[in-house]
């Protein structure tokens, strides 16, 4: 592993565990608490694995979380160290000093006098070191990418137009995504889930949406809306009950926020409940609820307006409602634009009664629970729109190369090269977008500002994209049967859904001028 210099800390070596030597006589570590005085290091060097190499190590156990077993060997490895090797130290050059392990984790320094065992990296510690700046993917998250993609090319993308074209729900493709596990992807293991982190869930989302987005829809609603806020605020009865099921795939979950007078302004819900004899009386309806009504639906999270508060505005309530609950019907599928194989539905709540249990989190929370789902969403339909806009570069290279016209593939026209370079140059701007804003809430950093950015830059870059793409296959790209005017067609609604360009452009804004995102979106839905 070579060293690399971020934020003026050089990480590298088996366990990215460096201090920097800084002016006042202090060692300043990437966690910025932890500080250890020169002068300990340096009795610490001298021992290398005795008392003060021990004191530190134990130091290092506590702060970074470290697990460390009997018979581990701590190095403080001075600048000069060799390796067992005989080569450099990876950090040496840096002039920091390495705490390092013996052996294991792929080091190439030098083991302990006992042979030492590895370090094993606390879940604390991986998150820590993830943060490090590497463009490099995890072999985890790499194996998502890899194992979406095969699937996607192979079982998806063939279909994808068959699927367009007769408006059918794929039921066969999302239970071979449940077996492979993309369908519980980011959802607890002990839940059924697969436990991978949010960015290869992003991957992954992209992999599958450059093959066919109504499958990346159908994925992104089930995992991103309808599971997580179960997994997030649901008590532990409720995701034996609830979740369980949905998180292996084999049932989908969906979420109801939009209603015919609430879009936007989700403030405005209509839908009530009532509090009697320990049931929730819902009344109401919701529409274009993705997933509410294919044959494997588990049931919907609900926000109904419960209350009224000192203010005047709605007390917003998060309910659970299985779908089988009398009083619960749903409409009939729409005709769309895209997204035409994916599922939608518009529901009808007449007295429909859920025991006060399916509460889903606090009561007059649910909008605020809501947005914070919300901002995973955006992230992941940004990672959807990023998947369409390389399905549209795709194309747009292929026919590049073989479309010949004057004696020649277009593709050697300047203008032709241009688009070529601005869709690839655009592509690759909107999945850094995405990586970092998923990379932010991995970590659990504030990641609300960056993942409206990337909704707004990846949904308009796969507009532009799909443009260019039909552009560049002339009439060709108009025909129905194109997959072009397909991706023309589909791209739209990425710019609507989950939050509109404009609302995210104002949160953005508003971040900028005034507040947090975090706040500015507070106060535009206080309550
Ligand atoms: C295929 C599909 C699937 C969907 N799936 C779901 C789902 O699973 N669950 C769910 O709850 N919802 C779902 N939706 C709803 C979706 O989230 C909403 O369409 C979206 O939030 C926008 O609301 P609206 O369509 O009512 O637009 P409106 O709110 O009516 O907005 C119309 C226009 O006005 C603009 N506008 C509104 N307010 C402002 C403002 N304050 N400042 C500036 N401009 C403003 C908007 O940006 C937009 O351009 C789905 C929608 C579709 C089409």
């Amino acid at each position: 592993m070579r060293p690399e210099d971020i934020d003026g800390l050089t990480v590298g070596g088996p366990l990215d565990l460096v201090a920097e030597r800084r002016p006042g006589d202090a060692l300043v570590y990437p966690d910025r608490n932890l500080r250890y005085t020169y002068r300990k290091l340096k009795e610490a060097e001298k021992g290398c694995a005795g008392a003060d190499g021990g004191r530190l190590r134990e130091a290092a156990v506590e702060r970074h979380g470290l697990q460390t077993s009997v018979g581990d060997t701590t190095q403080i490895a001075p600048r000069e160290s060799p390796t067992s090797a005989g080569a450099a130290c990876p950090v040496r050059a840096s002039g920091c000093y390495h705490l390092c392990c013996s052996g294991g984790l792929g080091s190439g320094l030098r083991r302990g006098p006992d042979g030492g065992r590895p370090w094993v990296a606390s879940e604390g510690f991986r998150a820590r070191r993830m943060r490090a700046m590497n463009f490099d993917p995890t072999d985890e998250q790499r194996r998502w990418r890899d194992l979406s993609r095969d699937f996607a090319q192979s079982a998806i993308r063939p279909r994808a137009e068959q699927l367009d074209r007769e408006q059918k729900f794929p039921y066969d493709i999302v239970a071979e995504m449940s077996r492979l596990g993309l369908m519980g992807l980011t959802l607890p293991e002990e839940h059924g889930g697969s436990g991978g982190d949010f960015v290869a869930y992003n991957l992954a989302l992209e992999e599958i949406s450059r093959a066919d987005t109504s499958v990346g829809i159908t994925m992104e609603a089930h995992v991103s809306l309808g599971c997580s806020p179960l997994a997030t605020y649901g008590t532990a009865e409720q995701k034996d009950r609830f979740l369980r099921t949905c998180a292996t795939g084999e049932r989908l979950w969906a979420f109801g926020l939009t209603e015919e007078e609430a879009g936007t302004d989700a403030g405005g819900t209509r839908t009530t409940a009532q509090l009697e004899g320990g049931e929730w009386v819902i009344n109401g309806s919701k529409k274009w609820i993705t997933n509410s009504g294919t044959d494997v639906t588990a049931g919907v999270t609900v926000i109904a307006r419960t209350g009224t508060r000192e203010n005047g505005k709605p007390e917003l309530t998060a309910l659970i409602v299985p779908q089988e609950t009398p009083g619960f019907a749903r409409g009939p599928g729409y005709e769309k634009l895209g997204w035409r194989a994916s599922d939608q539905h518009p529901l009808f709540f007449e007295d429909c009664r859920v025991p006060e249990e399916n509460l889903l989190g606090e009561r007059g929370a649910g909008l605020r629970q809501f947005l914070r789902t919300l901002d995973g969403g955006r992230v992941a339909v940004a990672a959807l729109s990023v998947g369409l806009a390389q399905a549209c570069f795709d194309e747009a290279l292929a026919r590049a190369r073989e479309r010949r016209q004057f004696g020649r593939a277009i593709g050697r026209f300047q203008a032709i090269q241009f688009k070529l370079a601005d869709m690839a140059m655009e592509i690759e701007l909107a999945r850094n977008l995405v990586l970092k804003a998923a990379w932010l809430k991995e970590g659990g950093r504030p990641f609300s500002r960056e993942a409206s950015m990337a909704k707004v830059f990846a949904s308009e870059a796969a507009k532009r994209a799909a443009d260019q793409a039909v552009q560049i296959h002339g009439g060709e790209g108009f025909m129905e049967g194109s997959a072009v005017a397909r991706y023309w067609r589909q791209v739209k609604i990425n710019e609507i859904g989950e939050g509109t360009s404009e609302i995210n452009r104002q949160i953005i804004a508003r971040s900028l001028l005034e507040e947090s995102a975090e706040e500015a979106k507070a106060k535009m839905v206080a309550q």
